[in-house]
């Protein structure tokens, strides 16, 4: 308990440096939480992207397919001029396809683009023949231009791929390859795009997600066909693509997590209400006791003493006793201040009680005590195991805490069974008859120091102590005096008929425990 309030007198004195920490620990979150965000969103586009890569190698595939299918059918004559307008028609559908050719004995005759070929152009041995029959020319040279590119025929007809007919893919930030790969003969036939990764890896023909730490790859082969397709997508773009996204999340992050701190702190500050803090001044044993010694004021011995509470706050602020039992006493927890008192009492004072039978500690109690089940166990459970006599702890009610009869009557007659002397503290400032008085059936009777206070002052009110301590000899009351401040007082009340017992400033301000015992010894 003590290490927690130290911990957060610590951080209440770093307010500042413990809301700027909070902020940039929730700004690299931020910063961390948006980079996983983006991560997570890229590698989504990514997938779309492989996804229209594979679509369009396909779809390049298909075509070359397709208008080799159309063009075998030779209209009329080859190379006629209906079977030139047969296969520029398939040219002009296609899209990939750059130019469609007829071919007879070895030789190219005619082309959508080149027209007819006179001599006709004898074509070189393919590059490869696959299984079902087309033959392959890697890096055809086109006739027109200096490019080169992939040119398949069958039987009678022959196409060449369009050159550019991946280019258009190229959206930023993301790099592409398409490669034709051979497992049988372990080679990479011809590639487009950026040469992403190594052969090997086409080979394998394996469709994997690499993150090569600076790029996310996606790698998917075509079952049936030559074809793999790589895309890729530079980590290090993709961060910088969504930097504001990043570095605002960041910020945000910072803002929202200092200010959090801080209204956190402003919240603690907040002074929280007196019974709370008393709640928690009672669970963390904040509370003091201190004893004012009650003397024989004939004899001048220590008969009793009276235990007070004390409250010195974690700011240092003393709380008169006074104050937090009545606030306590509204929010119906005075109960929990009565208990603590008890057993500290008994803790604390055991040994001089124990060493001195005769001697009493008194105790003040609050009208909620009468009829609270809760006091009446504290007192069975503490005094069990004391080796303390219940008649050596006295219990204080002032004349308020006894205004109603019903409870009171019984309730007095009760700690007396128990054992426990019932004081009536602060006497005559309620005004209690006289018939009442003796309904209520007390031990002792503490007259306010607002009587001691008149007495030397010729005021109206000394006038009535007297009769005080008439009826209180009449009645069998023994009576403390309470507030003896000066010797006038002293001996106005050492000399009454009655036989006082007085505690005040001229014979002692409350003790600590350890100096109440030095003040036994020498009264
Ligand atoms: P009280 O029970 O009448 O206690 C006597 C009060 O008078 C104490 O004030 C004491 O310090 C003060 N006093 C003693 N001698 C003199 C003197 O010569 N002159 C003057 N002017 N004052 C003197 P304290 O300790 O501030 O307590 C005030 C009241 O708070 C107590 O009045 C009592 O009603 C309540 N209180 C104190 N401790 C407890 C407690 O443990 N439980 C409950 N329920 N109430 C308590
Ligand atoms: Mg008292
Ligand atoms: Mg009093």
């Amino acid at each position: 308990m003590k290490s927690m309030e130290r911990a957060v007198r610590l951080l209440d004195r770093y307010a500042i440096l413990v809301c700027l920490f909070a902020g940039l620990l929730a700004g690299a979150l931020g910063v961390a939480g948006a980079r996983t965000i983006t991560l997570a969103s890229a590698s989504a586009d990514l997938d779309r992207y492989a996804t229209t890569l594979r679509a369009r190698a396909e779809a390049i595939n298909g075509e070359t397919e397709n208008a080799l299918a159309a063009a075998n059918l030779v209209k009329g004559i080859a190379c006629g001029s209906s079977d030139l307008g047969h296969l520029r028609k398939i040219a002009f559908n296609a899209r990939y396809i750059k130019d469609v050719g007829r071919i007879t004995d070895g030789k190219l005759g005619c082309s959508s683009l080149l027209g007819i070929l006179s001599p006709p152009f004898a074509i070189p041995p393919p590059d490869l023949t696959t299984g079902d029959g087309y033959q392959l020319w890697l890096q055809a040279g086109m006739l027109l231009t200096d490019k080169r590119a992939l040119a398949v025929r069958t039987r009678n007809a022959g196409v060449m791929m369009d050159p550019s007919a991946y280019l258009d893919l190229v959206q930023q930030p993301f790099r592409y390859s398409v490669a034709l790969v051979n497992s049988q003969s372990g080679r990479v036939l011809r590639s487009w795009g950026e040469r992403l990764v190594g052969d090997s890896v086409l080979i394998a023909r394996k469709d994997v997600s690499v993150d090569t730490g600076d790029d996310l790859m996606r790698i998917t082969c075509s079952k049936d066909l030559f074809i793999c397709t790589v895309a890729a997508l530079s980590r290090g773009e993709a961060m910088a693509e969504h930097s504001v996204f990043i570095y605002g999340f960041g910020a945000l992050g910072f803002l929202l997590g200092g200010l959090l701190s801080w209204i956190g702190f402003l919240l603690h500050r907040r002074p929280k209400p007196l019974t709370a803090r008393l709640k928690h001044a009672l669970q963390s044993n904040q509370l003091t006791l201190v004893f004012q010694p009650i003397v024989d004021l004939r004899s001048g011995r220590m008969v009793s003493a009276e235990a007070l509470v004390r409250w010195v706050d974690h700011e240092g602020h003393a709380i008169p006793p006074d104050v937090f039992v009545s606030a306590a006493e509204e929010n119906g927890t005075a109960g929990e201040i009565t208990a603590y008192v008890v057993r500290h009492v008994v803790h604390i004072a055991g040994p001089l009680l124990r060493d001195h039978r005769e001697l009493v500690i008194t105790v003040n109690i609050v009208a909620a005590d009468l009829s609270d089940p809760n006091f009446y166990a504290v007192l069975e459970q503490t005094f069990d195991a004391s080796g303390i006599a219940r008649e050596q702890i006295g219990l204080e009610l002032t004349e308020r805490s006894v205004a109603r009869p019903d409870i009171a009557v019984s309730a007095i007659a009760r700690l007396r069974a128990l054992g426990h002397p019932v004081y009536l503290d602060d006497f005559g400032t309620g005004y209690s008859s006289l018939a009442y008085l003796q309904d209520l059936n007390v031990d002792v009777i503490k007259l306010d120091r607002a009587f001691t206070n008149s007495v030397g002052t010729g005021s109206v009110t000394v006038s009535i102590v007297p009769q005080i301590l008439e009826m209180a000899t009449a009645l069998g009351l023994r009576v403390v005096v309470e507030g003896i401040e000066t010797d006038t007082q002293y001996s106005y009340f050492a000399s009454a008929p009655n036989h006082c017992h007085g505690q005040g400033w001229v014979i002692s301000r409350p003790l600590s425990y350890d100096r109440l015992v030095s003040f036994k010894a020498e009264h």
